[in-house]
């Protein structure tokens, strides 16, 4: 199948001097590399899973995926149209096919609309349905989510978390996207309606055709959901393959301790020794030389700390950033 969406070398760095961060800095010249030059590719129908810690720049990904946040540098083809060169009206076209969910799903709604306005507003932005057909194609996808006609004149605040992110869900895919970043859509919600939203995610997907960046910071979700996992630490992404080769046979130390961390993952047979990574993510001020992650590697050695590793295909479909890896597999047994 091929790729909807391919994405090469994307760079995002904020400027620290905006905002009250910047100005409690005040050191002119001051960047923040939330994204470190990342290359990925998603194909049609297909769920593309990334993890990392927060603050590794996943979110941030996401956004500049739909051009939220304005890339720095870097190109996004979008089913073959590099989206980062499109002017405002070609990006608004464009956008009723690109969607996002968000984590927070009751900060993500206006508390003083309706959910009838709510999820009728991006129709009404792009002028696509009004009158009695709005309305219809409102009831619809609201019955496609699990809620119904009686919802159309409640307010947020009466609903449940769970119900919030449906709510959420229905004015993301009001518009027939064919792709949708899900950015922790499930983090916010208790165990038991994670479940419940994700089952709701994966029918919409299989049903509608939809393909999916689901982003988390929890391995197990990502495990369930995925197709292909990627795996990001400072901006970067340090590990990428088919959700079982990840899972089975992780080489990135990386991706190892964050697999060690869960007793027990749907996908994988493999038990392991837990894995404790030390301090904290470094600031994306100030990076470390060379790997990234050599801080807090326990296998890190002295070309870590001198020379970045590029990430590289390792067995056809898996690829990490170490040194200490090769198309034989991981040495050093982490
Ligand atoms: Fe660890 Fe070195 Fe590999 Fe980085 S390159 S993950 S520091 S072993």
């Amino acid at each position: 199948m091929s790729d909807l969406l391919r994405v090469t070398g994307l760079v995002k760095h904020f400027d620290a001097r905006r905002g009250v961060f910047g100005r409690m800095l005040g050191n002119p010249g001051i960047l923040v590399q939330a994204v470190n030059g990342v290359d990925l590719n998603i194909g049609a129908g297909k769920t593309l899973g990334l993890i990392g810690e927060s603050g590794c720049g996943k979110s941030t990904l996401g956004r500049a995926l739909l051009r939220l946040h304005e890339p720095t540098s870097g190109e996004i083809s979008f089913d073959g149209t590099d989206i980062t060169t499109l002017d405002a009206t070609a990006l608004k076209a464009m956008r009723q096919r690109m969607q996002i969910i968000f984590q927070d799903p009751y900060a993500s709604l206006n508390p003083r609309r309706t959910v009838g306005e709510i999820v009728a507003k991006p129709l009404q932005i792009h002028k696509l349905a009004s009158g009695s057909e709005l309305k219809d194609r409102v009831v619809s996808i609201l019955n496609r989510v699990g809620l119904n006609s009686s919802h159309l004149n409640r307010y947020p605040h009466q609903f449940s978390g769970g119900q919030r992110q449906r709510i959420g869900i229905a004015r993301a895919l009001i518009m027939n996207p064919k792709f949708v970043v899900c950015d922790e859509p499930v983090s916010a919600l208790d165990v038991s309606i994670q479940a419940q939203i994700i089952e709701l995610l994966d029918d919409l997907k299989q049903e509608l055709g939809l393909t999916y960046l689901f982003i988390s910071h929890d391995i197990s979700v990502i495990g369930y959901v995925s197709d292909r996992i990627a795996v990001m630490y400072m901006g970067k992404i340090v590990e990428e393959g088919e959700t079982s080769e990840v899972l089975e046979n992780p080489m990135h130390p990386y991706t190892k301790a964050l697999l060690s961390s869960v007793p027990h993952l749907e996908k994988s047979t493999t038990r392991r020794d837990r894995i404790r990574l030390k301090g904290d993510l470094p600031s994306p001020i100030n990076p470390p030389k060379g790997c990234k992650f050599h801080t807090r590697c326990p296998l890190a050695i002295d070309i870590c700390r001198q020379k970045e590793p590029a990430l590289e295909l390792l067995n056809g479909t898996q690829s990490a950033a170490c040194h200490l890896t090769s198309a034989d597999g991981p040495k050093g047994g982490v």
